[in-house]
């Protein structure tokens, strides 16, 4: 019977990606290339690394070059790519190994390097030196989980997603076994829209043809922040009503609105007991709902005739509020 990492390893030489950091066939002659592309790759897609990988390269050829430059000179050429630290990171892990006289082929070793973490460790073993390291990621965790129907929450599976990726990994081409289930993972066993027909798992796989495939594994939602606070609706004597434009930065920025807040800004405000609640990417805010008679608000605000209100554009939270002011 073919193994599964057979299956892969074979579809892998067909479809696998062809990456200016890669070579098929085992390990990379270049250790240098894969500890650049693994720097660059951590936590930004192949996609956007590309271009400044190939910037990077021509730059800094050699590990030797790369420990010579400033850590200016190396900003530079990082510039873009975001999360400097790791630009630093590789510099300094540059500098360690050159100092070392050799790249680390140890996991104990690579972990004392700088910027590194359990998954750099072993893809870098995997890459660069063909060892069997089981490079497990997001994109693993789902295919195995899929692969063998495990449908229960992602936290409680973690463990035994582990062990069965280990079991998979092929011992006599490492390198190209962790290439192939990221490219696996990032072409055709995708979150969204898996195309399970052309897949090298489609017979063996457990999720193969589910329609709640795209959930697996399932994903804790974690519950969404509340807020609670007072909305004022301020009405003078002339029975205008007041508003203020937002100037803050971030959300609702731009847009007029009742003063709000998350404290209450008026004693003397009387409580309607109607509420307005809107729920936010990462919160859901209630707002009580307080009128106040004054010609004086001072909230950095003006007064407007209330058929007027409609020319000044407004959040869908304030719109909401706007519904419950003729009862107010
Ligand atoms: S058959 Fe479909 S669900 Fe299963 S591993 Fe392949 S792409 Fe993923």
């Amino acid at each position: 019977m073919i193994s599964l990492a057979h299956k892969l390893l074979k579809w892998y030489d067909e479809h696998g990606r062809d990456l200016p950091w890669r070579v098929k066939g085992g390990a990379h002659p270049n250790p240098y290339v894969i500890l650049v592309s693994e720097f660059m790759l951590q936590q930004t897609t192949v996609k956007t690394v590309i271009p400044y990988f190939e910037r990077f390269m021509k730059r800094f050829p050699t590990i030797e070059s790369l420990v010579q430059a400033t850590q200016e000179d190396v900003y530079q050429y990082w510039q873009g790519l975001g999360y400097y630290t790791r630009a630093k990171s590789l510099h300094q892990t540059a500098q360690m190994i050159v100092s070392a006289g050799k790249f680390p082929q140890t996991r104990d070793e690579v972990l004392k390097l700088k910027g590194i973490g359990a998954y750099t460790a072993s893809s870098f073993l995997a890459l660069a030196f063909n060892q069997p390291e089981t490079v497990i990621d997001g994109n693993v965790m789902r295919i195995i989980a899929r692969l063998y129907a495990l449908t229960s929450p992602l936290d409680e599976i973690q463990e035994l997603i582990r062990e069965k990726a280990q079991k998979l990994t092929d011992t006599k081409c490492p390198a190209d076994y962790a290439s192939a289930i990221m490219d696996l993972g990032a072409t055709i066993c995708t979150p969204k829209n898996p195309q399970c027909l052309l897949c090298p798992w489609h017979d063996d796989c457990l999720s193969c043809g589910r329609e709640d495939v795209e959930n697996i594994p399932q994903r804790k939602k974690l519950p969404k922040k509340e807020k609670v606070g007072f909305v004022y609706l301020i009405k003078n004597t002339k029975g205008e009503i007041y508003l203020r434009l937002r100037t803050e930065k971030g959300l609702l920025s731009g847009l007029y609105e009742f003063p709000w807040s998350e404290e209450k800004l008026f004693n003397k405000a009387k409580n309607t007991q109607k509420q307005v609640v809107h729920v936010f990417t990462h919160f859901k805010l209630t707002l009580n709902i307080m009128v106040l008679q004054t010609d004086n608000a001072n909230c950095d605000g003006f007064f407007v005739p209330i058929d007027k209100l409609s020319a000044y554009p407004m959040s869908t939270l304030m719109k909401k509020v706007v519904k419950t002011l003729e009862s107010a």
